[in-house]
């Protein structure tokens, strides 16, 4: 099977396990069927943004824009990273329709167990594809707050106990942390402000997620399409948004919009 197009981020669906595909342009390769199987994938010099779809030279900022999206959308403005930032009631969001409909809703608060125990924070319709794509094995909702500037807060103030970065190279090697996410919940309500308390999710259920594979990997080597024009080994596993061949790992997500050929 061999097929051209634009490689946008993994889709999935599912948790037990997780089932995978790889979209280019609008097809979608299911991945799990495929695991044990030698893939290839080769770019073809051709950048596409990923938000208007024109041909860019470069990318700017790290989600695959072209120079107009990354200056223009609220994809891009900074609070996307520092939700905490929000200037929606300033009046000054770069389009209000987006900040609706992805800010001015109820998000989540959670702890989540990828490499180590985490704190992060999710639009609350959005939760199970975000625990995926960062590759979390359990899942627990803390708190539920009406907006993300308000998850963004309580963010900051609960990362002075407990990380929010995910160790890709740990999450990637199956090198889990044995926490129990109840017990770290526990310990963390006690040092929540009273104005904090109201939002808490009482009697949370832990969710687990299981991700395809067939062996894993001892040492991470991530490829670069940038560097290496053509990559290709066995796909032993598909966690978060990376590909796990038997002699590195390629991230799907820091590809999008690079127009490839696809063989399996
Ligand atoms: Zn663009």
């Amino acid at each position: 099977m061999k097929k051209i197009g634009i490689l946008r981020p993994l889709v999935h669906q599912g948790a037990a396990p997780v089932e995978y595909a790889l979209q280019l342009d609008d097809q979608e390769i299911g991945l799990n069927a495929r695991l044990g199987q030698e893939v290839q994938i080769t770019f073809l010099g051709e950048r596409n943004c990923i938000f208007c779809g024109r041909k860019t030279k470069k990318f700017y900022g790290n989600n695959s824009s072209c120079f107009n999206c990354f200056r223009k959308l609220p994809d891009n403005d900074i609070c996307i990273v520092r939700p905490e930032r929000c200037h929606f009631h300033e009046g000054t969001c770069r389009d209000p329709e987006f900040g609706r409909h992805h800010c001015m809703q109820p998000h989540i608060v959670y702890l989540a167990l990828s490499s180590d125990v985490k704190v992060g924070i999710t639009r609350k319709t959005n939760r199970l594809k975000r625990w995926v794509d960062q590759g979390a094995v359990a899942a627990l909702p803390l708190m539920e707050v009406p907006t993300r500037k308000d998850a963004g807060e309580i963010e900051v103030f609960l990362s002075q106990y407990i990380t929010d970065k995910t160790n890709w190279r740990k999450m990637l090697k199956n090198e889990t942390a044995d926490i129990d996410l109840l017990q770290t919940r526990a310990d963390l309500i006690e040092k929540l402000p009273d104005a904090y308390r109201r939002y808490l999710i009482e009697e949370p259920q832990v969710l687990q997620f299981d991700y395809p594979h067939i062996g894993t990997p001892t040492k991470i080597t991530s490829f670069n399409l940038e560097k290496q024009e053509t990559i290709s080994g066995k796909l032993i596993g598909v966690k978060a948004q990376y590909l796990i061949l038997d002699n590195g790992v390629f991230g799907v997500r820091k590809h999008a919009g690079f127009k490839v050929a696809l063989e399996f």
